[in-house]
Order: structure tokens, then sequence, then C-alpha cells
């Protein structure tokens, strides 16, 4: 996705060979045009496939989940990382190693709203290693809903997550792949 793309290399920050920083206009500002061409971009690509329910993750995950909801009119689900006062009984709870932060979260999901009959497309802001998008699998899997596929704003190719799962049949759609982070530069597969 070209407008992506251009954003990510002009305002996107190498901060090491293995992470890249976008709070301009996904992980903390939001760019709500740029979201919409994500949310519609996903769509497009799952349009061979019926699609009951959008899953992702707090917080990152929410806004292109959203849009993309916004265009499917499906309901977004987001999986919450802390336990909360109104959250307590009937979960659906997985653990996942956070990237970013190097500790375990548990992620939870009320059983009120995933269920047998969904056919889910999971979304996330970045796939690194997998974790997340494991964790989030393993919610649905709970639910006994249809997995369709992933939806990946940012997809670092040289990080193992994609691979891995795409080995064991998931279909995941990435808007930007990227190849390496080397040198404090972005390069892209093509
Ligand atoms: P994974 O679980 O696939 O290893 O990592 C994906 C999760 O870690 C995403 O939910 C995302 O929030 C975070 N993440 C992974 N790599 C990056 C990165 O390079 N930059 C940012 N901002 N977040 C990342």
């Amino acid at each position: 996705m070209k407008l992506l793309k251009d954003k990510i290399q002009q305002e996107g920050k190498v901060l090491s060979d293995v992470v890249l920083k976008v709070d301009s206009f996904l992980n903390h500002q939001i760019d709500p045009m740029l979201m919409q061409e994500v949310g519609e971009e996903l769509a497009n690509r799952y349009s061979d496939e019926i699609i009951t329910k959008v899953l992702t993750i707090e917080s990152s995950g929410i806004a292109p989940a959203t849009f993309l909801g916004l265009v499917l009119g499906a309901p977004v689900v987001f999986a919450r990382k802390r336990k909360s006062l109104t959250l307590t009984d009937n979960l659906y709870s997985a653990k996942v190693h956070s990237f970013t932060k190097n500790e375990v979260n548990e992620i939870s999901v009320s059983q009120n709203f995933l269920s047998a009959d969904d056919r889910i497309i999971i979304i996330d802001d970045f796939l690194a290693n997998g974790e997340a998008l494991k964790g989030l699998l393993d919610i649905a899997q709970q639910a006994g809903a249809h997995i369709v596929g992933a939806g990946i704003v940012i997809e670092k190719g040289f990080q193992k997550g994609g691979e891995q799962l795409r080995q064991q049949g998931l279909r995941i759609e990435s808007l930007a792949n990227i190849k390496s982070l080397a040198n404090g530069k972005v390069e892209f597969f093509d």
C-alpha cells in the first residue's frame, strides 16, 4: 500500500535494527485518513470472505480494526491486557509475550462477544515474532470461531512470526512488509 509505505518513509523513526517507531500516525497520534485507507484496503483483500467480527488487541490494533469494521459493517472486539473490575468471569484468556515491553501479559476477551458462529479476522498494527497473533488465535479457537485470516498494518518480514504462521496455514495480509531496518533505513519487500 503505497500511501502507507510513503508515510513510514517520511515519519517512521528507526530506533534499532528491529524496532520502528510510528507514533505520529499509528501508535500514539492516529491519522484517520490513512486508517480509513487501511480499513478499505484490508476489506478489499478479504472481499472473497464472509467476516462477522474483527478481533484485535489493545491499544494500537484498535484504530485499524475499527476502520475495517466500519467498511465491513462488523463489530470490533479488542482483547484487554489488564484485568478490569468489570471484566471478571466468563473470559477467554491467553498469555502473550510483548515484543516492545519484554513482559508477559494475560489477554482476555469476554465470552459474550465471540462465539462458534463467528467468522473472524484478526488485526494488529505490527507483526514481529507473531506472539500477539498467536494469543488472539488461541482466543478465537477457544470460542470455536472460524478464523478467516489476519490483517497486519506493518509486518517486519525479517522476523519469524509471519513465515511461521503462514506455514501453519494462516492467511496473513500485510499492507507494508519491511525487509530491513539496518543502518537506520527502512527497506521494504516488493
Ligand atoms: P509480535 O507479537 O508479533 O512479536 O509483535 C507484535 C506486537 O508488538 C504488536 O502488537 C506491536 O504493538 C508490537 N511491536 C512489534 N514490533 C514493533 C515495532 O517495531 N514498533 C512498534 N511500535 N511496535 C512493535
